[in-house]
């Protein structure tokens, strides 16, 4: 049985899709979620459907005296901090990398690359003052493979699981374990609102298993590499894709 009873853990871009399944489901095991996104009247609307005590909050993730906000809001309204799910995202642009707009880049990597980077800076120094804590970073399928028209998510992506590897070296010794997921195609409005039925049926015919993931699928994974079940893990990328990757 996992438990988080008496803990805290930090989830971003937790109003929606991935997000917000991860944090019902750590909600549901005992944690006080902050549950953190763009727009404040959403975070607190998703931390309502949560329950156990959720806690809304705005932040952008892009902007790094927001994150630092986030994660002092978190220890001053519960006290500690104790796990961060780095899951805030966005597509950006759908182009080749001769014809990308360079504003759509450094969204991209503002977003999906440095936002991961002030999550973990700001967060690590706190779950030090109390002992430890766990971190996943959201990656993707794209984290380990190419996908066309999207350099600067791929890129991200790519930056993300190097840098999961780099954490976890850095801070296994202060009892901090650090991995990354990478899912598959998942029905999320990210992907939901950017296809249309031949797109979507085509993703879905890529999968092994022949269809698009739930969030909930992803959750599960996400709870246990945070949970002490995990403790032996730190470090590394675990897909959740459907086997998409495995041809
Ligand atoms: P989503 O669009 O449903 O949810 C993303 C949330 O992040 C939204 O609520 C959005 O408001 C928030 N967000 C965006 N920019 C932000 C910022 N600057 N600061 C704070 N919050 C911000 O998308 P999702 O599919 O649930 O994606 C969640 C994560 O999973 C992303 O990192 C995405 O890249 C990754 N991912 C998704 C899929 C998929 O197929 N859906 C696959 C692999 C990886």
């Amino acid at each position: 049985q996992i438990t988080f009873e008496g803990k805290t853990a930090v989830v971003t871009g937790a109003a929606s899709g991935i997000g917000a399944a991860i944090a019902a489901e750590l909600a549901a095991s005992g944690a006080t979620v902050i549950v953190a996104d763009l727009d404040q009247s959403k975070a607190d609307a998703a931390a309502k459907a949560c329950g156990n005590g959720a806690i809304g909050a705005a932040v952008n993730v892009a902007d790094e005296s927001s994150v630092a906000a986030l994660m002092a809001l978190a220890v001053q309204k519960t006290g500690c901090l104790d796990y961060l799910v780095n899951n805030a995202g966005i597509g950006g642009a759908l182009a080749p990398t001769g014809e990308y707009p360079t504003d759509s880049w450094r969204q991209v990597i503002d977003v999906n690359l440095s936002g991961v980077f002030y999550g973990m800076r700001y967060a690590i120094p706190e779950m030090k003052k109390t002992g430890g804590g766990a971190i996943v970073n959201i990656a993707s399928i794209l984290g380990s493979v190419g996908f066309a028209q999207s350099p600067a998510y791929v890129a991200a992506k790519h930056g993300v699981v190097g840098m999961t590897k780099s954490t976890a070296l850095e801070h296994a010794a202060d009892n901090i374990r650090v991995n990354s997921v990478g899912p598959g195609f998942i029905h999320t409005p990210l992907v939901d609102d950017a296809l249309d039925k031949d797109a979507q049926a085509y993703l879905e015919s890529i999968h092994a298993l022949k269809r698009m993931g739930t969030p909930e699928e992803v959750a599960s994974l996400v709870v246990y590499l945070l949970s002490d079940k995990a403790s032996f893990i730190t470090g590394s990328y675990h897909l959740v894709d459907g086997g998409y990757t495995a041809q």
